[in-house]
């Protein structure tokens, strides 16, 4: 019997996490069974619940779940205690189950290995303050980076962020709205805010991006983001969008279910291709 694992969230359908799970254990020569839920809003936690009694492994977690997933689990890891959420599930040899969240891991490997950005001596700044931000808190602030400043429509909620933050590392975290961008400089935009879903892109000071500065989109598609063409249109020596991102925290959920960390590269090239 194949040994099972699934993702789960609603709507599900449109989840790329099969198909980039199925290429990772074709690539590792593991033999897993990996599907799709569509989880009930109202009882979420009875589909974990029999997702796990029925023999399941582990499961990813999305929207809208992942906050749920952190209140279920028994115990989490730092960076998903910080996060808020969990997006990794894992089933312990004693039958309790540990959370994880893999995105921050995911958006720092994209940036560093598949890219080459050097976060040591980086002054970053991270564009908003809702569930993406806040995931990737830990994992960015553990980068080597010099300063974070974390800017959102809703002032009050960056520093939210910002005091969590420096709770959790020794990094210097500031604050502030977008008006309080005015003069300031970084080497890395990171957009963190849905506003690319409706095509825009948040209020900020064109001369933003330090020189050689680079643009980082959460966001993904089969075309240039809002925020990808801002960066090249405002001067960005790179300008990438999220699908590394979204790669490279399934390599990580793989690597803590299976014990082997699969390439990506290939991985990312294949959904590149398939857009
Ligand atoms: P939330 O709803 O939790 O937060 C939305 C954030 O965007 C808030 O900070 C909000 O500001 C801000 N915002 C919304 N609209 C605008 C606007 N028009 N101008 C400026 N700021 C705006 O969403 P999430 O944090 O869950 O998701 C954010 C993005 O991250 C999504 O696009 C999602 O697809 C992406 N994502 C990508 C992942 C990947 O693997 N690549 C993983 C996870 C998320 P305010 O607080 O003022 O309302």
């Amino acid at each position: 019997m194949p040994h099972r694992y699934a993702v789960i969230g609603n709507p599900i359908a449109h989840s790329q996490s099969p198909v980039i799970h199925a290429a990772f254990a074709e690539q590792c020569g593991e033999v897993i069974d990996y599907g799709r839920i569509l989880g009930d809003r109202h009882d979420f936690a009875a589909d974990v619940q029999r997702f796990f009694a029925q023999g399941g492994l582990g499961l990813n977690v999305t929207l809208p779940f992942k906050e749920q997933a952190w209140a279920l689990v028994d115990e989490r890891s730092e960076r998903a205690e910080v996060a808020g959420a969990v997006n990794t599930l894992i089933v312990l040899p004693d039958g309790r189950l540990r959370g994880d969240n893999t995105d921050g891991i995911g958006l720092v490997r994209d940036l560093a290995d598949n890219h080459g950005f050097t976060f040591a001596g980086a002054r970053v700044l991270l564009l908003g303050a809702g569930g993406a931000a806040r995931g990737v808190l830990v994992p960015l602030l553990g980068s080597g980076l010099r300063e974070l400043v974390i800017a959102n429509r809703t002032a009050e909620r960056a520093h939210t962020l910002a005091v969590l933050g420096s709770g959790s590392s020794t990094v210097p975290v500031a604050a502030c709205g977008f008006e309080g961008l005015i003069g300031e400089r970084f080497d890395l935009v990171i957009n963190a805010t849905s506003a690319g879903l409706s095509g825009a892109v948040p209020p900020i000071p064109a001369d933003l991006l330090a020189p050689g500065g680079w643009t980082y989109d959460m966001l993904y598609g089969a075309e240039p983001t809002a925020f990808c063409r801002w960066g090249q249109a405002h001067g960005a020596a790179r300008s990438l969008d999220g699908l590394g991102m979204l790669v490279e925290q399934a390599a990580e959920s793989f690597r803590l279910w299976r014990g082997v960390r699969p390439r990506t590269a290939e991985v990312i090239a294949m959904l590149r291709a398939a857009d």
